[in-house]
Formats: structure tokens, C-alpha cells, sequence
């Protein structure tokens, strides 16, 4: 191996890997690895290519009645996903937990089946200001995970089929426990499971909550199955307590800070024309309170001024036929691009300290 590659290998390795025993090494010109890693990785990638050759089709024959059957479309198996860790930019805190919390247990549960310790984790909650990343978050752990990854939004149950809630709310666990390993993705988990509506609660909502509930606790006290619930929310504050005490990891997705910023704004233009020393730190500093969803925009919006300048030229007949495609991008589209892009608004000074606040007092670490 070169060096780079051999870097590469430890990067990997410290993504994918929990106990620093079993991470490789660079010692001088030789690189160590544990044979416990590479009994791993020749493990998980038995598992990955097993879950490759389960074509989607099958969530057919899998579904009971037709209330199973409204939820093979939320289905999306680990290898159709798309998206890796790796794909995310910062956040490495983050995904060092979840990779403990869920990737190991879903990958090995044998070594969480004895004692009461080590119990495999039933509810996360990532909660955050918009855009940081969290369904980005969800799905690359379904990934990593290889679990089939099933989406439900706040909606989905409420209002869709409203007669019908309880009924499709038990249709989702039961299915889900036959895709397992599997991740419930549950956005927007406060409009779904969020503080009670008092009297102006919809008696079917309330049902629906019930089951929801009942559901879950039936999977919690179930070790061996490995499903997960991952709710995400911008607003954990309006969660209720019963919900909050199912959800017992809380894990807070910040904004970015400029370090971060950087590391996010260097996936996003990895393939772009950027002109020579393209200085990635002052763009990350001229972005204060940018989540990682506003820099894409920024960077799109910018992508497209050498592009208007083309066919500026074009129109006015000014451009000459030797002269090259495209420049390249530099600094000054992305100052210029700001006054169109600026950090989202919704998410001002007040809702930033109810968030932190709210991770003092529930978050992990907080
Ligand atoms: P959230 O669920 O927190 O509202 P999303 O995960 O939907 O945010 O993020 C929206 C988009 O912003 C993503 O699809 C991705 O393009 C981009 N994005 C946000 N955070 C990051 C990040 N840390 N690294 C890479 N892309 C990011």
C-alpha cells in the first residue's frame, strides 16, 4: 500500500470501528491490523452482499393486508440508500455515537445479547435547528447499519388514513419487525408523538399515539429484535415526557462552527472547478450561522454564476470560440452569492437558546 492508501485504510477504520483495540495502525513504513478488524470487515461485508441480493420485490410476499401494503414504499433497503458517513461532513461526535449506540449492536448483536449493560439502544432522538443534517444523519446510519431504513413523517399515520390510524400505526411495527434489522425513521416526531392537545386533541391522533406507544414498548422489552426508532425534531421542547423517557439517548446536531463549515463546504465543492488556492478557510468564516443545508444552497447558487457569465457572453456575441468552457469557481462568487443565500432566518437567537437549553437539561453530555 502507498501511504496515502494506507491512511485511507486508518480513516475508515476509525469511522467504522467503536474500540480503539481493534483500529489499524501506522507504524513507519507498516501498517497493523488487528485480526479482530479484519474478522469484522470480512463479516460485515458477507452481511452487506447477503442484504444486496434481497431485491426490494420481496417486501411483497412480506406484507400480511393492506395496511402492511402502505408501507413498502417507505421501505428503502441498506445498499438502494446512497448515502455513507462519509458523505457527511463534521459531525464526528455525533457519528461516533451512533456508531456504538446502533451500527455495532445492529451488526453484532450476539455481543449484546447477555447481561443488562450492554442492552441494545430501542430510541434515539437527534434533534436540532433545521438543516443540520439529521435525515441525512438517519439514513447513513441505515447504511453503515445495513438495516433497511423506513421513513415516517409526522403526517404519514395522522392525517393520510385517518380513520385508520391505530390500525396502520400496529401494520408499521409489525411489518418493521420482519425487516429487521431496521431503522425507523420518525421526522418531524414532534408533530407525530408531540406534547398532548389537551382537549382539542382528535380522539383518533390520541388513539393513534396510544398505539404508538404500546407498540414500541412491546419492542423495547423484545432484545433480540433489532429494531430501532430515530426521531428527529427542531423543536424537542414540544415533546411530552412520555415520549422523551422512550427516546433515552438525545444527541443535539449543532449548527456547524467555521471549522466544521469547512469540512462540510470541502464535500460539497470536492468535484467543482475551483480556481488555485481556493481559500476554503475564509469562506468558512465568512459563513457564521450557516447550517450545513444553507452552505449547499450557497455553493449551488454560486456554481451557477460562471454559468450566467457564459451565456452572458454568449448573448452579447462576445465570446470567442477558443476561449475555454467554464472558469473556475473562486471566492468572490461565494461572497457575492450570500446576499441571495444567507443563514436561515427561521432559526434566530431565542429558538437557538430554547435548544440549547433543552440539550442542558435532556441531551447527551448537555
Ligand atoms: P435536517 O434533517 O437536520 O433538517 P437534512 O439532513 O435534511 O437536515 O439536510 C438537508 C441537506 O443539507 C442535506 O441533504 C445535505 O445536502 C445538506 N447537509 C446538511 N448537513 C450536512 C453535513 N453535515 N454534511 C453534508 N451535507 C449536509
Amino acid at each position: 500500500l502507498t501511504k496515502q492508501k494506507a491512511e485511507k485504510v486508518v480513516g475508515w477504520a476509525k469511522n467504522h470501528y467503536l474500540s480503539t483495540c481493534l483500529l489499524p495502525s501506522i507504524k513507519g513504513d507498516r501498517l497493523y491490523i488487528p485480526r479482530e478488524s479484519l474478522e469484522i470487515a470480512i463479516l460485515r461485508l458477507k452481511e452487506q452482499e447477503a442484504i444486496s441480493r434481497k431485491p426490494s420485490q420481496n417486501l411483497k410476499n412480506l406484507a400480511k393486508d393492506e395496511y402492511e401494503t402502505n408501507f413498502i414504499s417507505a421501505v428503502v433497503p441498506p445498499g438502494e440508500i446512497g448515502v455513507k458517513f462519509d458523505d457527511i461532513g463534521a459531525l464526528e461526535d455525533v457519528k461516533n455515537a451512533l456508531n456504538e449506540l446502533v451500527i455495532l449492536p445492529m451488526r453484532r448483536p450476539e455481543l449484546f445479547s447477555r447481561g443488562n449493560l450492554l442492552r441494545p439502544c430501542k430510541g434515539i432522538l437527534l434533534f436540532g435547528p433545521p438543516g443540520t443534517g439529521k435525515t441525512l444523519l438517519a439514513k447513513a446510519l441505515a447504511t453503515e447499519a445495513g438495516a433497511n431504513f423506513i421513513s415516517i413523517t409526522g403526517s404519514a399515520l395522522t392525517s393520510k388514513w385517518f380513520g385508520d390510524a391505530e390500525k396502520l400505526t400496529k401494520a408499521l411495527f409489525s411489518f418493521a419487525s420482519k425487516l429487521a434489522p431496521v431503522i425507523i425513521f420518525v421526522d418531524e416526531v414532534d408533530s407525530l408523538l408531540g406534547a398532548r392537545g389537551g382537549s382539542f386533541e382528535h380522539e383518533a391522533t390520541r388513539r393513534m399515539r396510544n398505539e404508538f406507544m404500546a407498540a414500541w414498548d412491546g419492542l423495547r422489552s423484545k432484545d433480540s429484535q433489532r429494531i430501532l426508532i430515530l426521531g428527529a425534531t427542531n423543536r424537542p421542547f414540544d415533546l411530552d415526557d412520555a415520549v422523551i423517557r422512550r427516546l433515552p439517548r438525545r444527541i443535539y446536531v449543532d449548527l456547524p462552527d467555521a471549522e466544521n463549515r469547512m469540512k462540510i463546504l470541502r464535500i460539497f465543492l470536492a468535484q467543482e472547478n475551483l480556481g488555485p488556492g481556493f481559500e476554503f478557510d475564509k469562506l468558512a468564516h465568512a459563513t457564521e450561522g450557516y447550517s450545513g443545508s444553507d452552505l449547499k444552497n450557497l455553493c449551488i447558487a454560486a456554481a451557477y454564476r460562471p454559468v450566467q457569465e457564459l451565456l452572458e457572453e454568449e448573448r452579447k456575441g462576445s465570446k470567442n470560440d477558443a476561449s475555454p468552457g467554464l472558469r473556475p469557481l473562486n471566492l468572490d462568487d461565494f461572497i457575492k452569492s450570500k446576499s441571495k443565500v444567507g443563514p436561515s432566518v427561521a432559526y434566530d437567537a431565542t429558538s437557538m437558546n430554547e435548544l440549547r437549553k433543552w440539550n442542558e437539561q435532556y441531551g447527551e453530555g448537555g
